[in-house]
């Protein structure tokens, strides 16, 4: 669980922070408040235990009654979402008429905003959705080569991802870039606990890594990204597994946590490689290499490549992994100066390619932030 209290004209931030290993014994709420950093333990919290801290914490400083309006991230809006919408009994209906599409996700996500409409019973609901910028793929990327009616009655189509990071990081690449984002084609590669990449051309995505659900694509820390259509039928057949195991597996149990028989978080499985251990060398080389042929898939999509970037909490933090990735696409002439890329880790963003190169930009994706904005937008001058 992630928040952030902010002024969206300025972008200035009057606390945020992140709940993380929730119902574990180390679970923990870090708040940021100014440069004060303040982890409170609450071990085997859960979502419910880790938002009522935080309405303590506004109450501590006196925020509560500043909070006007709530932007809400979530996952997937179907093909009903384009854009943000102000939640409402018919807005609350349709996200649960997508929870088939995301059964993880959407109910947390429609859990989250019923206990910040009590929270908060007078300020505005806006609800975020990550499918909404991957609307504007064209129909040769979002379908799959499978019967019509499952797409025409299932809704059978591939909707993509992390759309507001996507969407945010073209925006500040652009700003770096000094150049209009209607101008540009660009790779985005959001690496984090879940990984994706889209190809954005003029600011609008036209094609993503993942799709029915945020399980296609790339290598993630414990989702296995593609694997052959096939494998429910072999692990059913060979193994006794039953549908649900294959696919908790698949979600849980896969990634880099899976190769490597570790741990899912890539700072770990660095520090294991740097000792020696092969089975964490194996998954940082495969992330790398189906990272690198899906940025690589990508740029189809584009008539013409003017930057890769990358960001998420391993896109913006692990310069070995961006090298790793970067040694794998000579050919679309993208390039690493290896000083550069050293020196832009833990907040720092900016250029990492050599010299006269194709541009590899390292950004600082700000999804709270985005989703403020986006909030405001929509509400226009009541925000
Ligand atoms: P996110 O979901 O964006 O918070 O990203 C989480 C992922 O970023 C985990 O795999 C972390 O191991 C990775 N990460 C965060 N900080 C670092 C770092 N300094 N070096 C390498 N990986 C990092």
């Amino acid at each position: 669980m992630k928040f952030a209290l902010i002024r969206p004209a300025t972008g200035e931030q009057a606390l945020s922070g992140l709940a993380e290993r929730l119902r574990s014994s180390e679970a923990h709420v870090t708040f940021r408040v100014g440069d004060q950093k303040i982890q409170t333990p609450c071990p085997d919290a859960d979502y419910a235990d880790a938002f009522r801290l935080l309405l303590a914490e506004l109450d501590r400083l006196d925020l509560r009654g500043d909070v006007r309006v709530v932007g809400h991230r979530v996952v997937h809006g179907g093909e009903r979402f384009s854009r943000p919408a102000r939640i409402d009994a018919e807005v609350l209906e349709q996200i649960r008429a997508c929870i088939p599409l995301a059964p993880l996700h959407n109910p947390a996500n429609l859990a989250g905003i019923e206990a910040a409409q009590e929270a908060f019973p007078d300020a505005a609901h806006i609800a975020v959705f990550d499918t909404a910028f991957h609307q504007t793929m064209p129909e040769v990327a979002y379908r799959y080569a499978v019967p019509d009616a499952w797409y025409r009655e299932h809704g059978v189509r591939r909707y993509g991802f992390h759309g507001t990071s996507h969407a945010f990081v073209a925006g500040e690449a652009a700003r770096m870039l000094g150049r209009p984002l209607t101008d540009l084609n660009l790779v985005t590669a959001h690496l984090g606990n879940g990984c994706s990449v889209a190809a954005v051309r003029g600011g609008q995505s036209v094609d993503t890594s993942m799709g029915l659900t945020p399980l296609e694509g790339l290598v993630m820390g414990t989702r296995s990204g593609d694997v052959d259509p096939n494998l429910h039928d072999y692990l059913a057949r060979q193994a006794g597994l039953t549908l649900a195991q294959v696919t908790d597996a698949l979600n849980r149990e896969s990634g880099l946590l899976g190769l490597s028989g570790l741990g899912s978080d890539l700072r770990e499985l660095e520090a294991a490689d740097a000792a020696g251990h092969a089975g964490a060398r194996l998954a940082l080389d495969v992330f790398a290499y189906r990272l690198a042929q899906k940025i690589a898939g990508m740029a189809v999509a584009l008539p013409g490549l003017d930057a890769l970037v990358f960001t998420g909490g391993i896109g913006e933090n692990s310069a070995d992994m961006r090298a790793r990735t970067l040694r794998h696409l000579a050919l679309l002439g993208l390039t690493c100066d290896e000083d550069r890329n050293a020196r832009t880790v833990r907040g720092e963003a900016g250029a990492i390619h050599q010299e006269g190169a194709r541009p590899v930009l390292v950004v600082n994706t700000d999804e709270e932030r985005m989703i403020a904005q986006q909030a405001a937008d929509l509400l226009g001058g009541q925000a």
